[in-house]
Formats: structure tokens, sequence, C-alpha cells
């Protein structure tokens, strides 16, 4: 399949501390790095881990929301990192977002129909262009035409994250990064938005970033799943190769605390613990960031840093236990 979005060695780096009077030593938060992966046309690429791991900071820097510190992404092959907003402008409408709660990015003085169409207006649409649109976009993620007029105080949680994805699909994107879309919503209402994410996948042939810390969530709605810890990505796999044969320890104990729906396989599932919390990524530690906490760590895990290695059919882990060749 085509590369769509592509992401290549991708760090973020945020400033900490005061730079200012006293000239104190300003650190860095490493809250991605060294990023590499790549979203093909119409797939939905999920990206799991624990809050901090990341994941969001990784799906703003593809959005250039947030300007990446070093590496590239690519959209349709032309690296967007370094261009002007100007420049950036034209990729602006296919390369879209869905939030977590749909109430925080809505705008509440803004009726349904200004919100929709918002985005058309900036790219000038005519009025009748604009009201066209909104009906066939209400029709499209199942809200009634009558809603147009609706604030969104007056949606329930479900519907208002309809309206947000009328929003985000206005200027047909190619690309939207979904960001906990579900982690607001109840869990009866949440298998209905998952549903209609991907009837416009298959409608539309829109790819998807989904970014979750749920992992029944990504199961279900993902092609190819990556794993992030500490800033970086410990293993990137197609999906049943990922939940069914984990490579690495870290996803083996994420998916060790999921329950499973079979009875016989769940009365034999051992949970691996982990010891202690994630570290601060502004102090990660040394060799692979996850030694601290895995059980399989030995010595050298300590000083190497584990890339990510292939382990075949698409499957990549970066551990040393799974080293198939040393720089
Ligand atoms: Fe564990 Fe070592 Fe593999 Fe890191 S490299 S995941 S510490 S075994």
């Amino acid at each position: 399949d085509e590369v769509l979005v592509e992401v290549n060695n991708l760090t973020k780096y945020f400033p900490i501390g005061s730079g200012g009077f006293l000239r104190k030593k300003v650190t860095e938060l490493k809250a991605v790095d060294g990023v590499t992966f790549a979203v093909h046309h119409g797939e939905t690429l999920g990206l799991v881990g624990e809050s901090g791991s990341g994941k969001t900071t990784v799906g703003k820097c593809v959005l250039q929301l947030h300007r990446p510190t070093s590496g590239e992404v690519s959209f349709k092959g032309k690296n967007l990192v370094g261009l002007t907003d100007k420049q950036l402008r034209p990729f602006r409408p296919k390369l879209q977002v869905i939030f977590q709660d749909p109430y925080e990015s809505l705008n509440p003085r803004f009726t349904a129909y200004d919100i929709i169409t918002e985005p058309l207006r900036l790219h000038h649409a005519s009025k009748d262009e604009c009201r066209n649109r909104v009906k066939e976009l209400l029709d499209i993620v199942g809200l009634a035409p009558y809603m147009a007029e609706r604030y969104p105080h007056e949606f329930s949680g479900g519907q208002r994250q309809r309206l947000g994805v009328a929003r985000a699909l206005a200027l047909q994107p190619e690309f939207i990064v979904c960001d906990e879309p579900l982690s607001a919503l109840d869990v009866s209402i949440q298998a209905q938005v998952l549903n209609l994410l991907d009837d416009l996948q298959r409608q539309f042939g829109v790819a998807y970033l989904f970014i979750s810390h749920d992992l029944s969530v990504v199961r279900h709605i993902s092609h190819r799943v990556g794993v992030m810890y500490l800033g970086k990505i410990m293993e990137i796999a197609p999906r049943d190769a990922l939940y069914e044969r984990p490579l690495h320890p870290y996803t083996q104990a994420l998916l060790s605390a999921v329950p499973v729906p079979d009875p016989k396989v769940e009365a034999k599932r051992k949970v691996i613990l982990l010891q202690g919390e994630p570290p601060s990524p502004l102090n990660p530690p040394s060799g692979c960031v996850f030694h601290p906490r895995c059980p399989k760590a030995f010595e050298e895990c300590k000083n190497v840093v584990p890339l990510l290695n292939d382990a075949g059919n698409g499957h990549f882990v970066a551990c040393l236990l799974h080293k198939t060749s040393w720089p």
C-alpha cells in the first residue's frame, strides 16, 4: 500500500525551568525521542501507551500543532517540518484531528451549523455550499438535520463527538489523528462512535492515527499497532501479531492486564506486574529506557539502547532479546 504519512526519527523536547535572570540551568523534557513509523492510505495505525508516554505529542507533531525539535514528518512525500504557517496552509485541510473531549474543543457560543462550517468558511465556501455540506455531514455522522441550529450543551456526549467528527470531515481530509476520542464517553456509546469511524474509513478511505490507552479499543479499530513507552516506540506490528504474539516485555505486561472474553483462556491468564511507576521523561534511564521495570532485563540493558529491529512480517521490536543485527 502507498504511504500517506511518514514519520522519521521524530523528536520533541520541551525546555523546562527558567532561563531568565538567574540563568538557571534549563533542562529538557524528552516527550518524543526518535519515533519512526508510517501510515498508509486508508489504514488505521493504533498508538498505545500509558499517560506520559508521548503518544499525544506525536499526534500533535504530525499535524504540526507542535513543531518537532528534529526529524521528519512527510505527507505524500512532502516534509512538513520547518514549513511556515503559510506554506502549511494547503496541507491543513487534508490533516485533521478529533479530540478526546468534544465539549472542550467546541465553541459553546456557536451552533452546530457554525461549528461545522467554520473550516469551510475559512476556505471561502459560499453560503449555499455550506448549507448543503452541513446537511450532508450531519447525515454522514448520524445526526438529525434540525440539530444544526443547536448549541453544544444541548447535545449528549456521543452526539457531541459526532459533531466533532462532522467538523473534522468538512474539508474531506485524508488523514485524521483521533486522540483518545472515546475516553470521555460511556462504554455503551463508545461502540457507536467506533463503528462510525470504521464506516467513514470504508466510505472515504481516510487514514487514522488512533491514539488511546485502551488496548481493547485499539485492537478493534487498528490494522497495525505501535506501543510507546517514555517517548519511544517499543514495538510496532500488524494488529493480530502484536496482540497474539507480543515480543516486547512491556507489550507482554500491558496485554497481560487485559481480561480475555474466553473463560478458558481467562482462567490461565497470568498478570505480569511491573515494578514501580514509569520514570520521569526529564531523566530517562540509560540504555533501554524500560530496564528498571523490565522482568527480563539483563546487565547489557543498562548500557545499550535497543533499536527497532525487524522481526519479520512487518513486526518490529526494540529489545536486546530480539536483536537480529548489531550496529
Ligand atoms: Fe527488557 Fe532488556 Fe529488552 Fe529492555 S532490552 S525490554 S530491559 S530485556
